[in-house]
């Protein structure tokens, strides 16, 4: 009788560590699993392996070893050798990821000339100086003139721009 309860008690630890085992390679609490797999005993090994996985989990600790990234534009996870993006098809490459790096040296003049008023606003909320001249000597409004862009001229008038 004794030998029964050893073998009973054996395969239900085993039931939990292959629920542990399995939660873990789903990126789930593996201990926690163990206790479900080891009181449940076949039926919590069974539900173990068929949870879901948790892929924000996953990805997390995938990205924390080194074995994947974040692409910059589609935000998806990808594997780290990667050079272009599966997802979206953006392409690494020393030079790109060195341009987003770099900080822009006249970051309203940049997002004035692409038309992104909102960005552009920020700037300006940040304490950006809306009159400052860029390399070539023009200011941000200027530079939407040039563009036509009626709706940043308005804006950066009524942030204090000046005409010359
Ligand atoms: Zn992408």
């Amino acid at each position: 009788m004794e030998n029964y309860m050893l073998i009973a008690l054996i395969f239900w630890g085993a039931c939990g560590i292959g629920s542990a085992i399995a939660a873990a390679n789903k990126g789930r609490n593996s201990v926690g699993w163990f206790f479900i797999g080891f009181l449940l005993g076949p039926v919590g090994l069974l539900v173990s392996l068929i949870i879901s996985s948790d892929n924000t989990q996953i990805e997390f600790s995938a990205i924390q070893r080194g074995e994947c990234k974040k692409c910059p534009d589609c935000a998806e996870t990808i594997k780290f050798e990667a050079i272009k993006c599966k997802h979206c098809g953006y392409v690494f490459s020393s030079q790109n990821d060195s341009v987003r790096a770099q900080p822009k040296p006249f970051p309203l003049h940049y997002e004035v000339w692409q038309g992104n008023w909102a960005n552009a606003v920020d700037l300006i909320d940040q304490g950006a100086d809306v009159n400052e001249k860029n390399l070539d000597g023009r200011t941000p409004l200027e530079l939407a003139k040039m563009r036509g862009d009626n709706l940043i001229i308005e804006m950066l008038t009524s942030k204090g721009a000046l005409e010359n």
